[in-house]
């Protein structure tokens, strides 16, 4: 189909996904190139968060890759994990590649790695590493926290899972043994998922569990982040919070250990001198940077003062991502990026 044709049918839609994605896209919510959203248009065609964007990138004309959503649904309806055992990975990639769709006169791009589990959810999705879901994800308790913040609103909650094919099989499962908490799923060590019929009702419930958990926590207000720049390559940490916070994290907290795959994909590889807010680098990375450093020091300062223990990934999860082909792109795809922004 050509593309412009394709976008005036479905422009309304289109809006709405782009808006919702827009907000969503907070650094309270996302940091760097973290968290996804999708719309399933009529016709079949699903509009997913294309891998290396953020979503504050994302228009009704640009920022997202398009797939066929029912036979990428169907894959993880239908097979048995297990009978492909370590194969998964590559068997969910591939179903992905071969139903992502490229109009006439669009740029090919790869859909975001979790669009398995959006093809399974219902017609808008919001996938967020919000820190008020975060805060009880990363907790050593998270089922007694999410229990008691959430009381009388159903919802899923699925442990940790290497992110891509065997989070989506994770999330088929969940599910199905309880439909009812579908549009809210909680995910150990990674974030939540919210969905609706609208985008507005997505959003919604996205906001009334954060609500929820920042209640719960007793959350202070989320800090501003800022950077100042220094020419095209070197940018400067500007963000209060962290001028009052960093002395007390080092690269233990910040780079060894792990709460969420997006603090190892951006901040386990850097060196040091990123933790004392020099950033020599261009402004979508070190953005990147500054919104994962105040999210994580936020983290563990907000449950510290709640008396809530955090625990990061296992060794074995921080492995999968590190050797993750996926996450390598993402970041390419970022740093890319910076060179056609307006
Ligand atoms: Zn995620």
């Amino acid at each position: 189909m050509d593309r412009e044709v394709f976008l005036g049918t479905h422009r309304r839609a289109l809006a709405e996904f782009a808006d919702m994605s827009v907000r969503a896209g907070r650094p309270e919510h996302v940091q760097g190139g973290g968290g996804n959203t999708s719309v399933k248009l009529p016709g079949g065609l699903m509009a997913i968060k294309a891998s290396g964007f953020r979503l504050d990138d994302i228009t009704p004309r640009r920022g997202y890759a398009l797939m066929h959503h029912a036979p990428v649904a169907a894959f993880y309806e239908e097979t048995d994990p297990a009978a492909l055992g370590d194969d998964a990975e590559a068997r969910g990639a591939g179903v992905a590649k071969a139903h992502t769709v490229t109009l006439e006169g669009a740029e090919p791009l790869r859909p975001s790695v979790e669009a398995g589990a959006h093809a399974l959810l219902d017609a808008y999705v919001v996938h967020t590493h919000t820190v008020y879901a975060n805060l009880a994800c990363c907790a050593q308790q998270p089922e007694e926290i999410l229990r008691e913040a959430l009381a009388g609103v159903p919802y899923c909650f699925v442990p940790y899972v290497d992110p891509g094919a065997r989070l989506s099989f994770a999330i088929h499962r969940a599910i199905t043994q309880n439909p009812e908490g579908r549009f809210l799923i909680f995910l150990q060590n990674h974030g939540l998922i919210a969905s609706g019929a609208t985008a507005p009702e997505a959003l919604q419930r996205h906001k009334t569990a954060c609500a929820a958990l920042k209640e719960w926590f007793r959350a202070p207000d989320y800090p501003v982040v800022s950077l100042r720049a220094e020419g095209e390559a070197l940018h400067h940490s500007a963000t209060p919070f962290l001028a009052a916070h960093r002395e007390n994290y080092g690269r233990a907290r910040l780079m060894e250990s792990c709460l969420y795959p997006d603090q190892l994909v951006y901040l386990a590889h850097q060196s040091e001198e990123v933790l004392t807010g020099v950033y020599r680098m261009g402004r979508t990375e070190a953005l990147a940077l500054e919104e994962l450093l105040t999210a994580v020091i936020y983290l563990y300062e907000t449950a510290g003062a709640r008396g809530v223990r955090l625990v990061s990934m296992s060794d074995a999860a921080k492995h999968f991502i590190d050797n993750w082909e996926s996450e390598a792109y993402r970041k390419s795809v970022a740093r890319e990026a910076r060179e056609d922004r307006p």
